[in-house]
């Protein structure tokens, strides 16, 4: 059958019954190598000529079904799965940089991939210029001849922004250069950001997509269609690659140059491999995906709407509320809604959120999002307590502001308990 459905893809998308037992649920694999037929087949498979499994550090069977259902949810001819979200950036940057180059970066980023592109990537001589996306000739002027990709999120982290991923993608575009764009808080269900032009899309599967918060996981999926060759700017994918015995990336697998680059050097030299069990936490959480990010949508939009008109809330930043400044381009691109993450500012300040938070009864004061269960942190108290309150503002983490993740509860009872706290507060 083809042209599936989202709904019947999350469930069905790379897998099938395991054909030595006839499991219906994808097996764990739990095997580091696997059995050559022959020296001739062993030597197909590291010439890349065929496909199958060597040994798990590169790929494995659950893994591989994952990776398949990734791919085809967001739309992209092939991806690859890794130990974490920040696993998936640095190696879905490793095939592009160099010492000396550079990613242009939107400054409206996770907080921990401003401190992974600020400065843990100059050890390895890369950089990266922030600059804001919503300045279209900004974006333009950060690109220099050192810049080997542009990187965003599409409802970025912690919420209230959505990034114009075509107006990004066409400005890439015109540079010669691949748009990287972390999918991670909108979910392939709310947005596809290959349709709109973006070259590769990163995931920390650990969030939304396995949905449960039992794993890590990171995912970098291809959409396929750049041009390595286009340009002498990309030669481990153009040229012939001395880490792989010289073999032309881009020429010898086309559509799939960038995933194999992935697999044969990514996580083969680096190491960054996903386990077999993750893989499998996380294929059980994506089959719900849609049913999931549905009710995390509804959920926020009733409780950002009533937090809004609530006395103690001096500012409710989600896209999703028609007061929000990204209300019609969240319409627009993101119709099926803006996600279910977003910040809250309260009139008491810094000890009013500190209060709030030590009050909340249903959400779990957690560093993480994308959970069933609704999250809730105050990052200038935590994540962000290293920050001066110039950089704590900056990264959207005010003194004054709480991020919340809306889980898929009853919404009546989060508003209760967000009612009871905030009423602690005011007291
Ligand atoms: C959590 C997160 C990451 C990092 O993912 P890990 O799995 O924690 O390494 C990256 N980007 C976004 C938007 C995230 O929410």
């Amino acid at each position: 059958m083809t042209d599936l459905k989202f709904d019947t893809l999350q469930v069905h998308a790379g897998s099938s019954p395991d054909p030595a037992t006839g499991a219906r649920q994808t097996p764990i694999y739990q095997s580091t190598a696997y059995v050559f037929r022959d020296a001739d087949h062993a030597a197909r498979l590291f010439n890349l000529e065929e496909v199958g499994f060597i040994y798990s550090r590169l790929t494995n069977p659950t893994v591989a079904v994952l990776q398949e259902r990734i791919a085809t949810l967001e739309g992209g001819a092939g991806a690859v799965c890794c130990s974490s979200g920040h696993a998936a950036q640095i190696m879905a940057l490793f095939p592009l940089m160099g010492p000396g180059k550079n990613v242009v970066a939107s400054t409206r980023l996770y907080g921990g991939t401003v401190t992974q592109f600020s400065q843990t990537i100059r050890r390895f001589g890369w950089s990266a210029t922030f600059v804001d996306f919503d300045d279209e000739d900004a974006v333009r002027a950060a690109i220099d001849d050192d810049t080997r990709a542009i990187f965003c999120e599409s409802i970025a982290n912690p919420g209230g922004y959505v990034t114009d991923i075509p107006a990004i993608a066409a400005i890439a575009d015109a540079a010669g250069l691949p748009l990287i764009v972390d999918n991670t808080s909108a979910t392939p269900y709310l947005c596809r950001p290959i349709e709109h032009g973006a070259t590769l899309v990163v995931h920390s599967t650990t969030k939304y997509l396995t949905g449960n918060g039992t794993v890590t996981g990171g995912a970098i999926v291809d959409s396929g269609k750049f041009d390595w060759m286009a340009s002498d700017k990309f030669p481990s994918l153009s040229q012939p690659e001395p880490a792989y015995h010289g073999l032309t990336f881009a020429e010898a697998l086309g559509p799939m140059a960038f995933t194999f680059h992935s697999i044969a050097i990514g996580l083969r030299d680096l190491g960054m491999t996903m386990n077999p069990q993750a893989a499998h936490y996380t294929l059980m959480g994506i089959e719900t995906l849609s049913l999931r990010m549905e009710r995390h949508v509804a959920n926020a939009r009733k409780v950002a709407a009533w937090l809004e008109g609530h006395d103690a809330v001096k500012a409710v930043t989600y896209a999703g509320l028609p007061s929000s400044p990204y209300a019609e381009r969240a319409e627009r691109l993101y119709p099926k809604g803006a996600g279910g993450l977003f910040t809250v500012a309260l009139k008491a300040g810094y000890e009013g959120c500190v209060k709030f938070v030590d009050s909340l009864e249903l959400f779990s004061h957690v560093a993480n999002l994308g959970d069933t269960r609704s999250l809730v942190i105050h990052s200038a108290s935590t994540t962000h307590r290293q920050l001066t309150e110039e950089q704590q503002i900056a990264a959207g983490a005010a003194p004054d502001v709480v991020r919340l993740s809306i889980g898929i509860e009853d919404a009546d009872d989060l508003i209760a308990d967000l009612e009871q706290a905030l009423a602690k507060v005011s007291a």
